[in-house]
Order: C-alpha cells, then structure tokens, then sequence
C-alpha cells in the first residue's frame, strides 16, 4: 500500500519527501518535531490534544529562532486528512519542522514542516518497567533549550536509552544537570509519597508534556495532592511508586529503579487511577474539539 506524507502544503507518496539533504536539520539537528496519538473513539478518529500538540511545536520553533508561523487548525485538518489518506486510527502522528542550509539562523525563511503518520496501538498489559538512573544527564539549558522538542536534543534520549537496554533495562531516568530527577529520554516522570504525588517542576530542565498537565489536572480533579518540586534520585527511588507518562506510552508503571523494587502494588497506587482515568479520557469524544 502507497504511503502519504504532507508535505510543502501537498500530499505526496513517503518516498517523495523533497527534503534538502543539505538542510541544517539533516547536518546539525537543527529541527522541531511533536508527537501525536489518533484514537478510535465513538464519534470516529480523534486527534487527542491537536491544539496543544501544534502550538507546542510553534513554540519551540521561537525558542530556537525558526521563523515557522502557521495556522493550527490548518495542521491539524492536514493531520486527518492524513490519518483518512494512509486509513490509519490508532496511530502516532510526527509533525517535523525542518529547516535550510549553513549555520546561519537568517536563512531560516525556508522551514517547512512535513507530517508522518504511522500505526500506533501500544499496549504495555501490566507490564513494569524496570528501570536505572542514567550516567547520561540531560543536556544543560544553558547551552541550548531543552524544555522544546529540538531534533538535536534527542541525541542524548538515544545515548541514554541504549546504555539503559544494553544494560538489560527498560527505560533510563535522567537527572538533570543539577542532580535532581528530570525525565526519561522521551517520558515525564511521577512519583507518590503517602498518597500523594510528586513531579519534577516545569521549568527550563523538562519537556512540559502535555500528558503531564493532563495527569495533574485529573488528579486535582480527583482531590489527589500534586506536588510540583526538585526531586533527588533518593527521594524518587524512596517514595511508595512511580510512573513514566507521554502521548505515545501514556501512563506506564515503574516497578523498580537500579533494581530496587518499588513498595506499593502499582494496580494499588495513584498512578493506576491515573493510568485508567487517562485512557478513558483520550476515548471520550467529550475530550475533543470540534475541527472545522
Ligand atoms: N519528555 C520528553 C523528553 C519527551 O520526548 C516527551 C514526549 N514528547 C515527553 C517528556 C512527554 O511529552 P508529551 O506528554 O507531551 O508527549
């Protein structure tokens, strides 16, 4: 079956994507991306958050200088139609803002985004993740912005996963150049304590995902204590549980950090309420906005 891509405002077949190979984005990793989830729900396919996903990736394009301004009802009607041209439902959705040639940002007038689409059905089952405290840290804000999805940044999600498998785990948790608990290389990590519930705060040393804010808005919903706050590896491999979220793994459980298990039943912990709470939500047609 032919596979479609959007890409410079056209529909076009995968293996024409019209990239420059020359491009910044190809060379130094000077490019913007997102991550979006399709659902079959019972008002058809639904994009869950489009708007949040696209305004984000507008976002990070002004963090680093690409000049990259479109509308975002028009990103996300090419989305579905994208979705309906590679009859796709379950699916993950890959927005991917490239850029021109050289080292000079005044060149940039030439970003484009082109949007991919493929089948996304994850399902973990009850699955655990055994995971360790990377020796890779996050990358220093200082140097370049790491709370924005740059292609560039990623290099060091695939260092730090590799080293986490090839030492027989499943996920790595990072710290940021502090010390204190930041993410996982493509996950926003949670932790609860006596019931409640504990997040690295949003700042410039996390991606601010947008499951996250979902999470933290159910659990407030729910009158479960959020507290956002520095987190050192020993408070996180103390508390009673924890768990990794994002738009492509949603809520997975964490059943232990360097092999120290966690305490709590995970089925028994906050983060199974969430974990449940969120995959009803994603398939409530309530939670969609009307796109025109
Ligand atoms: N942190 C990083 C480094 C990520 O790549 C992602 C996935 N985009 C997340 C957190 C979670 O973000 P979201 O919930 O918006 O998918």
């Amino acid at each position: 079956m032919k596979k479609y891509i959007y890409t410079k405002g056209e529909f076009v077949e995968s293996t024409s994507t019209g990239i420059d190979i020359f491009s910044q984005s190809v060379h130094y990793g000077f490019g913007v991306f997102e991550g979006l989830r399709s659902y079959v729900t019972d008002n058809g396919v639904k994009i869950f958050k489009a708007k949040e996903h696209f305004e984000r990736l507008m976002k990070s394009c002004e963090k680093i200088g690409i000049p990259f301004k479109r509308d975002v009802y028009e990103l996300i009607r090419a989305s579905y139609r994208l979705l309906e041209l590679n009859k796709l439902d379950n699916a993950y959705i890959r927005p991917l803002v490239t850029t021109g040639r050289g080292m000079d940002l005044k060149i940039n007038d030439v970003a484009d985004i082109t949007i991919m689409a493929w089948e996304w059905d994850f399902y973990n089952g009850n699955k655990l993740l055994n995971t360790c405290i990377s020796s890779h840290r996050r990358s220093s804000p200082k140097t370049s912005p790491i709370d924005a999805k740059i292609t560039g940044n990623y290099i060091n999600s695939i260092i730090a996963t590799t080293e986490a498998t090839n030492n027989g785990y499943d996920d790595a948790i990072q710290l940021d150049e502090r010390g204190f608990v930041a993410e996982t290389p493509g996950a926003n990590l949670f932790c609860e304590k006596d019931g409640k519930i504990y997040t690295p705060a949003s700042s410039e040393y996390i991606l601010a995902g947008i499951t996250r804010a979902t999470l933290i808005r159910i659990a407030k919903s729910f009158d479960i204590d959020v507290i956002e706050k520095d987190i050192t590896p020993e408070e996180f491999k103390d508390a009673d549980s924890a768990f990794l979220c994002s738009t492509a793994a949603e809520v997975v459980g964490i059943g232990s950090v360097d092999d120290v298990p966690y305490r709590l039943n995970f089925e028994d912990s906050v983060g199974a309420t969430l974990q449940r709470a969120y995959k009803k939500l994603v398939l409530d047609k309530l939670s969609y906005e009307v796109i025109i």
